[in-house]
């Protein structure tokens, strides 16, 4: 089968051009005569390449220089346990808003360490609002507040940063490097890699560098950020493949004129898949207008009785990875930035046509 256009929320689809790159590269990497799974991470070459990735990312996200920026393994779901580990120490209590599945589950895990405070928890909307900010109710004492910008399985997104006193951590997953971001509006930044930054395995972590030194003293070595940001994020062996990706994903980001244009993109992207919905009584959304999601887009069809001939069919036509998730039911687009905007136009035309033929 040739490639085809991969809607899958995650592991996600990558740029061509990324993939060419390492093909290419996979035999000998650098002249060493090796692939860069096989190097050092000690190696020359290897310290370049992870200077040299956290140099782009810096350049593409603008983060100042009193932010740490490293590169830990365990995805997003170890960030959920670290941030509690790094940030609060037993008996304190820290906020969280939970807009979808993924901030339900870092406030469980949250909940093994400290105090959790439910500022906000839209399950009984079945996720699809976010309700004011003026509404939430906030722990004056809370060491922190964490929220989800982007809810991948209910398409769910912040269109502002919430402003709190305490430091702000945003598991931001399904949306890093989708648009510019306010990093000085943050306190902790988390992101799993496998859908904007290449494949899973590596984790990036922005942090103001006054929040390191604040883990409890009993955290392991291996779960504190500063270990981290004091050795280029070489604790312990890292996935060095995982981190080669990254960089030439950022490198790629870059040439396409960085999140600046991504954003572009993105918001044409999803306001053709949008109105394309919207403009149909076959398709639907639920999510509100005022939250939803650039990267994921689940729909359902009216009779979802045909959902098995959609999938089958889309699939035939080379358009994968569209079952929604079994939360949700339905159909899910994921729409990240290596998703080309032809993915998206094929992606409309086979809709109206199912539409047209079954509908
Ligand atoms: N948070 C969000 C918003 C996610 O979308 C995901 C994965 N889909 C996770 C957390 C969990 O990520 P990981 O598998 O990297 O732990």
């Amino acid at each position: 089968m040739s490639r085809v256009y991969n809607f899958s929320a995650g592991p996600a689809a990558l740029p061509l051009q990324v993939l060419e790159k390492i093909r290419n590269e996979v035999l000998d990497w650098q002249g060493t005569g090796m692939s860069v799974m096989e190097v050092s991470h000690r190696s020359k070459q290897f310290i370049e390449l992870a200077e040299r990735a956290e140099f782009n990312l810096r350049n593409i996200l603008q983060i100042p220089d009193d932010y740490s920026v490293i590169f830990p393994q365990g995805g997003a779901t170890m960030q959920m346990s670290m941030a509690p580990l790094n940030l609060s120490e037993p008996g304190d209590t820290a906020d969280y808003v939970i807009t979808g599945s993924w901030g339900k589950k870092a406030a469980v895990e949250a909940a093994k360490f400290c105090k959790t405070n439910i500022a906000v928890d839209t399950s009984d909307k079945n996720f699809t609002c976010i309700p004011n900010q003026s509404t939430w109710s906030c722990n004056e004492n809370a060491v922190y507040l964490h929220y989800t910008p982007n809810e991948t399985i209910a398409g769910v997104e912040f269109h502002y940063i919430p402003k709190t006193k305490t430091p702000l951590v945003a598991d931001m997953s399904s949306n890093i490097l989708s648009q510019p971001i306010d990093v000085k509006k943050f306190g902790v930044i988390y992101a799993g890699a496998q859908k904007n930054i290449g494949p899973a395995g590596i984790t990036l972590v922005i942090i103001k560098n006054q929040l390191l030194n604040r883990f409890r003293k009993n955290t392991p070595h291996l779960m504190t950020w500063k270990s981290y940001s004091e050795s280029l994020s070489m604790t312990n062996t890292p996935p060095t493949f995982a981190w080669y990706v990254a960089d030439i994903v950022f490198q790629w980001l870059i040439e396409q004129g960085g999140v600046e244009s991504m954003a572009l993109i993105n918001e044409r992207k999803s306001k053709k898949l949008y109105d394309a919905i919207d403009r149909s009584n076959f398709y639907s959304n639920p999510v509100s207008k005022d939250c939803r999601s650039k990267m994921n887009i689940p729909f359902i069809l009216a009779d979802a009785s045909l959902d098995e001939l959609f999938l089958k069919q889309s699939h035939a036509t080379g358009l994968t990875n569209l079952k929604g998730h079994r939360s949700v039911g339905g159909m899910r687009a994921s729409i990240y930035n290596a998703v080309s905007e032809n993915a998206v136009d094929t992606l409309i035309e086979f809709m109206h046509e199912f539409e047209r033929t079954k509908g």
